[in-house]
């Protein structure tokens, strides 16, 4: 996948790409990306990029021409153009396989109070809010974006890390533990310890459903719930855990 990200600020980005799997995923050819400034497109002395809001109120808005005009340097119209914002559709793991199938993402990364309708209206495909606040940049948006998008692409990390993790199955992932299996009295659970594959997978199965329950328990609401799901819910629920 090659990620355009049109941004204000891409050194924030720049990072990301530079550094460990991601790094490796550009290496190795899955993954490519440009950046493109709109202030680069600036026309006067000032380079401004922003200008007052029609119809008063505060702040400032990413004006039309700078922004239309970096768009088109990528040739962004009809392609897969993401725009970050809070007042988006709201972003999840589904969403993120969506476009995990795009060649290319053209992500805009909105500042001050956002940008120009117009843009939205002529170039964006997908307006997209990563959750219900606001962030004072896209640029940390769209790497949210960019992050739970690249990583599921084929070959960038092996298809059974991806399995069992969080909502690959609509329940959250089960705690995990590492050496040593006692650190300063704390102890592992033995069941991980015991080699036993069937009741390791027991248990880890009632963590997820218990953990679900506790901190996302509408994810449980979902339609088809496994049979072994709803046996181990019946169970804590008659608990009253
Ligand atoms: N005035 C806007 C907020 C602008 S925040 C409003 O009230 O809706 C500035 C920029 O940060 C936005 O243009 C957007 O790109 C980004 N941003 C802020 N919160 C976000 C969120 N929850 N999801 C995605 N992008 C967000």
């Amino acid at each position: 996948v090659r990620f355009s990200v049109v941004s204000l600020f891409p050194e924030i980005v720049r990072s990301f790409f530079e550094t460990s799997i991601m790094a490796r995923a550009v290496e190795r050819g899955l993954v490519d990306v440009d950046y493109v400034n709109p202030r680069d497109f600036a026309r006067d002395r000032h380079k401004k990029v922003d200008d007052e809001i029609f119809g008063g109120g505060a702040g400032m808005l990413m004006k039309v021409q700078t922004l239309k005009d970096a768009l088109d340097s990528i040739d962004a119209k009809g392609k897969r153009v993401v725009y970050v914002s809070p007042s988006g559709r709201l972003f999840n793991q589904d969403y993120a396989h969506r476009l995990s199938r795009e060649k290319e993402l053209v992500l805009i990364c909105g500042r001050y109070e956002g940008i120009d309708q117009r843009i939205i209206d002529e170039y964006v495909s997908d307006e997209i809010s990563i959750g219900d606040y606001v962030l004072s940049s896209g640029e940390t948006a769209a790497l949210v974006v960019i992050d739970a998008v690249y990583r599921l692409v084929e070959g960038v990390i092996k298809g059974e890390s991806l399995e069992e993790e969080s909502f690959s199955s609509g329940l959250l992932e089960y705690p995990q533990y590492t050496r040593p299996a006692v650190y300063d009295s704390m102890a592992a659970p033995e069941v991980l310890l015991s080699g036993h594959h069937a009741n390791i997978v027991a248990w880890r199965l009632r963590e997820r459903v218990k953990k679900t329950l506790a901190y996302r328990p509408e994810l449980l609401a979902g339609d088809a719930l496994d049979a072994r799901v709803l046996k181990i819910l019946h169970t804590l629920l008659s608990e009253g855990e």
